[in-house]
């Protein structure tokens, strides 16, 4: 008892992280706060020990009783309808239900009469026979010894046969990755060796997967048993509540549930505890489990949004916590707000701040919005990247005095940004007016798609605008490709494409988030859908800013390859290449060939004229390599868009950087085919960058001079097109025209 209400204070300090959450968050969990056992409550009035407790009177006896496992669920189903008796590897945290999961199994396949679902049927004289009886085995490998010796003993003296001559023997081995290699190895000479007539199956559960041998895992059908999200973790305990009739406030299952970290035991556990103190309200909840930060964190806010700096730091030094305590408190603050308000995507970032209300949330972000002079949570964006990068840069695990400093400086930043809102509003002002003046004559050089929806392959105008595309990004940011994604396919096969369409989507959208498109203007990315054998899958090429270098590349692809759909379960395969090269040639030999790799799902039949004026296979004039993996043969998508781009390369970006009539050149649409990739586009890159500003600043002193509209329509008419600019280097139709 006392452990328990120690172990519940210690849990009540720890974050709720899901593994979707971005580089910021896990660095939260990296300093979550486990605090010293408190001194134990006094005793409840009505002891739960004494009755039978929810955890064993819950445990789930068939499929159905099941919580949120459909993929587990759906494999041991099936192997027992088709009396397939496979050894399993069953992985999840402590207290997730591996155990559970292992036991219907075993039961599973020697019911005489399994249910649809291939549930025990719980009448049978199996299902009323005890383990021993049936033929399910249970050895606890830390408590009984993970040598060869000791489980070669175990298999010797708990070999027979089953009552049920049919039946299966189940060897459940618990926290397996506590066997030495020995055992490990006798262990799978044996289900190598494993006939049909032997009937026994091995099941494997284990908290830390990665421990496990290698050779024997690949002989097991792997499983993860996964914690219950948020919403499911609720409805579980609601459930459990209204059926054991213990009174319960839809919030205080809700802090409860967003504390125990999606196990059912422990929610079952915290639900006890709970039942003994009567039906409690959320605040005397938020005390017992020790979160009731509200009121401090409600002032602090309403102090530093008044940028009343000396009442937020005496509130804060008055705040009964640890310095480190308080910096991931508000750190969480932010990122509970920044994904649930203003980008209005769940996420558990803490369970007190999860356990907030609509209102309680609204007033905690209305006092920044004033600060900022903001009408919608949404403005509120590019601030709060501001002050989340503060808090990802600065010291993670300070003393008292350094939290205080750090808070102070923290305070600065707040006061700077709410100064560069004024300039902001101003700025916008003043650049509208000059944009309207001189809009109408710039041409954007935008392709849209041509094709009407669904034309399945990749035309030629998508290869017009990949490779358009391709050389927009080093002319418009002077950088290139360095990196290039293939996703695809999903591993299930009853997917439609419109729904994996939207999980690519899902995944560029979360991967766009961690690289902080908006902070790094120079980010692009272009994508190519296709159809091929296995479902749908996407090519992409990407510029990923090598500010954090290596680092942060390391950490979107170990982020990319736990990706997980948020909504649906199913997975994505993922290959992720990436050159950290930035000097030309060979960065620009990368980039030319990850754009190339986007164009091999051509058809084989587009041509195009070369310079001698003969008709040629466009795939040669590009210069597409003669491989199967350049080459592709997809098959028909059903639905447009084929071709997609984002960043720098989005429609806005390109449009803003083409301004004072500074389009791009192509060299495809010229169909210069022999320049198309010897990387003249970083020349082109400085020149335009003189040339853009020189043009700029030609209109800002007319306009300092009193020109009118007219007059600075005049000056821009006489820029005449992209390919008479003043250049440095020498382009492909000089030398056509002997210039
Ligand atoms: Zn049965």
């Amino acid at each position: 008892m006392g452990a328990t209400a120690g172990g519940l204070n210690a849990a009540a300090c720890r974050f709720v992280i899901p593994r979707l959450a971005s580089a910021a968050i896990q660095r939260v969990k990296a300093i979550i706060p486990v605090k010293p056992a408190k001194p134990v409550r006094p005793a409840p009035v009505e002891p739960w020990t004494t009755r039978m407790s929810l955890a064993a009177k819950y445990r789930p006896q068939t499929f159905g009783d099941v919580w949120g496992q459909p993929t587990v669920v759906r494999v041991l189903s099936s192997l027992i309808q088709r009396r397939v008796g496979a050894s399993i590897l069953l992985h999840g945290a402590v207290g997730s239900g591996k155990t559970t999961m292992a036991r219907i199994y075993g039961r599973g396949l020697n019911c005489s009469a399994p249910s649809a679902d291939g549930s025990p049927c719980l009448s049978c004289q199996h299902c009323a026979a005890s383990d021993k009886e049936i033929g399910f085995y249970e050895y606890d490998v830390p408590a009984r010894g993970g040598t060869w010796h000791a489980i070669d003993n175990w298999l010797r003296t708990d070999e027979r046969n089953p009552r049920n001559s049919k039946g299966f023997v189940v060897y459940f081995l618990d926290e397996a990755h506590r066997l030495e290699r020995e055992a490990a190895e006798g262990l799978l000479k044996r289900i190598e060796d494993e006939d049909e007539t032997r009937r026994q199956v091995f099941v494997f559960a284990t908290t830390e997967p990665g421990r496990l041998s290698a050779a024997l895992r690949s002989r097991l059908i792997e499983l993860e048993v996964r914690p219950l999200d948020l919403e499911t973790s609720v409805r579980f305990v609601s459930q459990v509540a209204r059926d054991a009739e213990i009174a319960f406030d839809p919030a205080v299952v809700r802090l409860l549930a967003g504390l125990k970290n999606g196990h059912p035991r422990n929610l079952l556990f915290g639900l006890e505890q709970l039942q003994s103190l009567g039906n409690i309200t959320l605040a005397e909840a938020r005390r017992h489990f020790d979160v009731d930060h509200l009121e401090v964190l409600r002032n602090y806010v309403a102090a530093v949004a008044d940028m009343d700096f000396g009442e937020a730091l005496s509130i804060l030094n008055a705040w009964n916590e640890e310095g480190r305590d308080k910096v991931s408190f508000v750190h969480a603050l932010l990122l509970s707000t920044y994904f649930n308000d203003i980008l209005r995507r769940p996420l558990q970032a803490n369970p007190l701040l999860d356990s907030l209300t609509a209102g309680e949330r609204a007033h905690l972000l209305a006092p920044f919005l004033k600060l900022f002079g903001a009408t919608s949570p949404v403005d509120l964006r590019p601030y709060w990247l501001e002050m989340m990068r503060f808090w990802r840069t600065s010291q993670q695990a300070p003393d008292e005095e350094a939290a205080l400093l750090l808070f102070a400086d923290f305070h600065i930043l707040l006061a700077e940004l709410a100064e560069r809102k004024s300039e902001a509003v101003e700025r916008a002002a003043v650049s509208s007016q000059s944009e309207n003046s001189i809009s109408p004559l710039a041409k954007p050089p935008v392709l849209k798609q041509v094709n009407g929806p669904g034309h399945g392959f990749i035309t030629q105008a998508d290869v017009a605008r990949v490779i358009n595309y391709a050389s927009y990004l080093p002319q418009l940011h002077g950088v290139w490709f360095n990196s290039r994604v293939k996703l695809g396919p999903i591993l299930r096969n009853d997917i439609n494409e419109s729904e994996a369409r939207k999980l690519h989507e899902q995944f560029w959208i979360e991967f766009e988030d961690r690289v902080d498109v908006s902070a790094n203007p120079s980010f692009a990315r272009l994508s190519v859908a296709e159809r091929e054998d296995g479902g749908f899958v996407s090519y992409s090429a990407l510029h990923i800013p090598a500010a954090g270098g290596a680092e942060i590349l390391q950490e979107l692809r170990t982020w990319a390859r736990n990706w997980r759909s948020r909504t649906q379960d199913a997975e994505l395969v993922f290959e992720f290449d990436v050159k950290l090269e930035t000097a030309p040639p060979k960065i620009a030999k990368f980039h030319w060939g990850s754009a190339l790799l986007l164009c091999g799902g051509m058809a084989g039949n587009l041509r195009d004229q070369d310079s001698d004026g003969s008709e040629r296979d466009l795939r040669d004039l590009i210069g597409l390599p003669r491989t199967k993996k350049m080459r592709r043969d997809p098959s028909r998508l059903q639905c447009d868009p084929i071709v997609t781009a984002s960043g720098g390369l989005s429609e806005a970006a390109i449009e803003l950087a083409s301004r004072l009539s500074m389009a791009p050149i192509s060299a495809f649409d010229a169909k210069a085919w022999g320049h198309l990739r010897d990387g003249w586009e970083i020349e082109e890159y400085r020149d335009r960058r003189v040339e853009t500003a020189r043009r700029a600043q030609a209109l800002r002193i007319a306009e300092l001079a009193g020109a009118t509209p007219e007059d600075l329509a005049l000056i821009q008419a006489s820029w005449e097109g992209p390919l008479y600019r003043p250049r440095q280097w020498r382009g492909w139709w000089q030398t056509g025209r002997g210039v």
